[in-house]
């Protein structure tokens, strides 16, 4: 459903993603692992072209776009190949001055088209799928930080994106909230949806991922089965990232 070939990205000069070659099959949960600065979070970026990769070729359902482009790339063609993806950040996206379910309706409404009454309707099933039904009428501020990024996966959904991407969903969070935030997101794989996570939640890795890819200076250098991955003793920079974390 995903494919990436042979996708780089520099910044002025400085290589920061290298030969990223990557095949993700619908419904499955990949965990992407590294040190700060490996080039997770740009890896993310270029999947939804939040960033444009400067080689490579990214294949997403019905879409395909090999870099450089011959010509720029219009903003249509852009919004088209992000709308197949969902994003949730670390911190809060949401918009402030929007209630909870007002910040689902607002791409329902203005990108999928829907009538007022039928985004609501949605927004509310979206509220309910995250445990929140009690909460739609909250602003942000009135939320705690694992129910607001609750409300960003419920927004995300929303889009009914092929595949959902997740940069350190819980990085931000005091530790008693991450765990209703993680159930939410295996919720979700067992819906079926497609999940692609930068994470430090080992045990989610661990246990709920089916494929780990372990990033580094730009480069997947470990993958495979989370058993695989981190069973694999003689990569010292696996052993010795994965020792500081548990
Ligand atoms: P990670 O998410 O794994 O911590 P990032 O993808 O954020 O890593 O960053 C990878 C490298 O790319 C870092 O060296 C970072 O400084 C650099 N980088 C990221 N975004 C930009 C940018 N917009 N301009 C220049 N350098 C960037
Ligand atoms: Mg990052």
């Amino acid at each position: 459903m995903l494919t990436i070939r042979q996708l780089s990205k520099q910044f002025e000069g400085s290589e920061v993603l290298k030969n990223i070659n990557i095949d993700i099959t619908e419904g499955t949960t990949t965990a992407i692992i590294g040190p700060s600065g490996s080039g997770k979070s740009t890896l993310l970026n270029c999947i939804n072209l939040l960033e444009l990769p400067s080689q490579g070729t990214i294949r997403l359902g019905d879409h395909s776009l090999t870099f450089p482009t011959s010509e720029k790339l219009s903003h249509r063609t852009i919004l088209e190949f992000r709308q197949q993806t969902g994003m949730v950040f670390q911190g809060n996206h949401l918009f402030p001055h929007m209630t909870a379910l007002q910040n689902i309706m607002l791409g329902l409404v203005t990108v999928k088209k829907k009538n007022k009454n039928d985004a609501l309707v949605c927004a509310k099933a979206l509220l309910h799928k995250v445990g929140l039904d009690a909460y739609g009428e909250r602003y942000p501020y009135q939320l705690s930080g694992g129910q607001q990024q609750r409300v960003g996966i419920a927004r995300a959904m929303a889009m009914e994106p092929r595949i959902l991407l997740f940069d350190e969903p819980t990085s931000a969070l005091d530790p008693e909230l991450v765990e209703e935030v993680l159930e939410v997101m295996k919720d979700l794989k067992r819906e079926g949806m497609t999940l692609f996570v930068v994470t430090h939640e080992m045990a989610f890795a661990h246990r709920v991922a089916d494929s780990v890819f372990f990033m580094d200076q730009g480069e997947i250098i470990e993958r495979g089965s989370p058993q695989e991955v981190f069973s694999k003793k003689d990569n010292e920079k696996l052993r010795y990232f994965v020792s500081r974390l548990s």
